[in-house]
């Protein structure tokens, strides 16, 4: 195959892409490389920062547009997909990127604290997934959903995050089944798993050297790794690289979980 040929794989023009948690971190990430590849990005989220990368897609000479959006109130969720169909003419790739974590000895987690995490990183991905995927279908042009997950949905750990485990862990069994639902529509469904990411989510672990030196060296490649090493594998799971790829779960985490 050409280099031409290959690149052609993962070009993204005319495609509209939909980012949860654009102002930062993965997410940012996400959407500049997706706008670098050729799509419109719709930045959803809650904070200013998420108008930063808006006016960096725009200087890239993508449209982008800003859309209020906190994903653990599906209202919201309807209004983003909405607002992109109506403000781009379609919607072709959502990224579920918005998340959040806790850090408590399970024996003690509030019921309030297990109800927020779940909120967004599991119920509010899920009823994402709904809204995009009844655009989808209505629009018979098929998709791309691609959820982020972790490696902590796959292994435990001892730091005290068994709620965070288990909401990552509810997105990979939802991401098959979405996938074995939504093929007959042309939807393709597929997770992303990384290690750790140096993001505003991390920074506490960064600042607490001796569990910092912990967790890095769980990773074969001993680092933590960038936004930027996760933002590959949101584009090769919305372009057509990636068109026989559904249900999957992909781990870029260093060798996290190699072990
Ligand atoms: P950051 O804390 O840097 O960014 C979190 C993003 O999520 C922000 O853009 C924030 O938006 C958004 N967000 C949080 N809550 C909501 C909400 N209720 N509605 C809408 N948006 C929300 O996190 P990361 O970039 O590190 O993480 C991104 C994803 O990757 C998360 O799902 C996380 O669980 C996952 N992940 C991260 C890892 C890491 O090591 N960093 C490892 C494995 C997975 P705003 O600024 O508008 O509030």
């Amino acid at each position: 195959m050409t280099k031409a040929r290959c690149n052609d794989m993962f070009d993204l023009s005319g495609r509209v892409a939909l980012v949860t948690g654009g102002s930062r971190g993965i997410g940012k990430a996400a959407c500049i490389a997706l706008a670098q590849y050729g799509a419109d990005v719709v930045v959803t989220g809650i904070s200013s920062g998420n108008q930063a990368t808006v006016d960096e897609i725009n200087r890239m000479g993508r449209k982008s547009i800003f859309v209020r959006c906190d994903v653990s109130n599906p209202e919201d969720s309807k209004n983003a997909v909405a607002t992109a169909v109506k403000e781009f003419g379609r919607l072709d790739i959502l990224v579920n990127n918005a998340g959040t974590a806790t850090v408590e000895p399970a024996e003690d987690t509030p019921v309030e604290e297990y109800d927020r995490v779940m909120a967004v990183n599991l119920r509010g991905l899920f009823f994402m997934c709904q809204a995009a995927g009844k655009a989808m279908i209505e629009a018979k042009r098929g998709g791309r959903i691609i959820n982020i997950g972790s490696i902590f949905g796959r292994v435990g750990s001892e730091i005290g995050a068994s709620v965070y485990h288990a909401s990552k862990g509810g997105i990979v069994v939802l991401t098959r089944a979405l996938a074995c639902e939504w093929a007959k529509y042309g939807i393709l469904v597929n997770a992303i798993g990384p290690g750790f990411i140096k993001t505003e989510m991390t920074k506490s672990i960064e600042e607490a050297p001796e569990l910092y030196r912990l967790l890095r060296d769980r990773h074969a490649l001993k680092r933590f790794g960038t936004p930027e090493e996760v933002a590959g594998a949101v584009v090769y799971f919305a372009s057509d690289a990636s068109r026989f790829v559904t249900g999957q779960n992909l781990y870029i985490d260093g060798g996290f979980t190699a072990w």
